[in-house]
């Protein structure tokens, strides 16, 4: 038996429309960068999409329109992907994590305001595991205090909150395409705004720093080759047209899970706020307080050897080696890291079948204690 712990999910469309492509002179800058940036920000409700080479681009590009300078503040999550805290420090800006919630896993909102220095020029939240935080309550807090709001929405594509959708709730966010992510690309990413002088530096930087209409070997500012090709962006045109029933699929996948877990009294499933339409990125299982790492551990390998395959999302980023070389240690962010030492992410993609969901339940249920 081998389960995976995520997948793509590819037909015969996508590989039509790749192939197609590669029949074509315009294998990038082509006219389907143009249609898929149309459609993304048609989706999204917004002015601007920008495609990149991948979300980790998309933030480095947004916060460099942002014009963030070194010794800057950001105040940020440490419980997410490396990227999202990483980009700060490309621009030599300083992270300034405050703790989550311990239900939704998202920005403890109550702590920010404390966290608040004259340093400090925005706010980056992260739409975790695709549940968007009270972006209300950010948004009213960075109108008081001048700063930007920047939205990481890379696991958060068709969520919604107040109706509004993930990637439209900050001055600027993104998606990401790696092939764990909802849809894919390959590899991709994509900045959202209706910022229009954000979208057309984002678009500059991408390309060497040219603008838009001057010539090739013309560089108004410094850039990069962050490009995303026609043939992604043509997979991105398919998968889009399939997301909604995608994301539908793994709705269905999360109810099986949340409805197997409802009466185990040691697994704690995540809350879904009333204002939210979770876009569900990976499916978590948070084991009872009881459970140490070590436990948590000990089941990862138990399950792992039976062939079913999973993971400790996330590693809070200050415990990361990188980041402890600043100075953060064990004990700086409590509720980060009584969720991080507890959680199991279980298989999870479209097509996973119910018999294998309670594969899974059933075997993570005998190496309950
Ligand atoms: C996946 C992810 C990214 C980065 O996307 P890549 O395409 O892998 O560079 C950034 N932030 C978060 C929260 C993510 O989950």
């Amino acid at each position: 038996m081998n389960i995976p712990l995520s997948g793509p999910d590819i037909d015969s469309q996508d590989i039509e429309a790749v192939v197609s492509v590669l029949e074509t002179s315009h294998l990038s800058l082509g006219p389907k960068l143009i249609e898929f940036e149309q459609k993304m920000a048609e989706y999204t409700g917004v002015k601007h999409a920008v495609a990149v080479n991948s979300g980790t681009s998309a933030l480095h590009l947004m916060i460099r329109a942002l014009g963030l300078q070194p010794g800057d503040e950001v105040i940020t999550t440490p419980f997410s992907f490396v990227a999202s805290s990483n980009c700060i420090l490309f621009e030599g800006g300083k992270p300034v994590f405050v703790d989550i919630d311990p239900h939704t896993y998202n920005l403890d909102i109550d702590l920010i305001e404390q966290a608040i220095t004259p340093k400090t020029k925005g706010i980056l939240a992260v739409d975790v595991f695709g549940q968007p935080p009270d972006w209300d309550r950010l948004d009213a807090l960075v109108k008081k205090h001048d700063l930007f709001l920047i939205e990481d929405s890379a696991e958060a594509i068709g969520a919604t909150y107040k109706g509004r959708k993930a990637g439209s709730l900050g001055d600027v966010g993104l998606f990401a395409f790696y092939p764990n992510k909802q849809m894919t690309t390959g590899e991709g990413g994509i900045i959202v705004t209706d910022d229009d002088k954000i979208a057309t530096l984002c678009k500059s930087m991408r390309n060497q720093g040219r603008d838009e209409g001057a010539g090739w070997l013309q560089h108004a500012r410094l850039g990069f080759n962050f490009r995303l090709s026609d043939i992604n962006c043509a997979l991105g045109i398919t998968q889009l047209a399939r997301l909604d029933e995608m994301l539908a699929k793994r709705a269905q996948v999360a109810a099986w899970y949340n409805d197997r877990f409802e009466d185990v009294a040691d697994i704690k499933t995540i809350c879904v706020s009333p204002d939210v339409k979770m876009s569900w990125f990976v499916y978590v299982a948070r084991l009872a307080d009881h459970y140490f790492r070590e436990d948590r551990d000990e089941i990862l390998g138990q399950l792992r050897a039976k062939g079913i395959q999973c993971s400790n999302y996330f590693t809070p980023i200050h415990l990361q080696p990188f980041y402890q070389t600043f100075g953060y240690a064990a004990g700086d962010f409590p509720v980060t890291e009584q969720v991080s030492e507890r959680t199991v992410a279980l298989p999870f993609f479209n097509h996973l079948e119910e018999a294998q969901v309670d594969i899974v339940v059933n075997q993570l249920k005998q190496l309950l204690k």
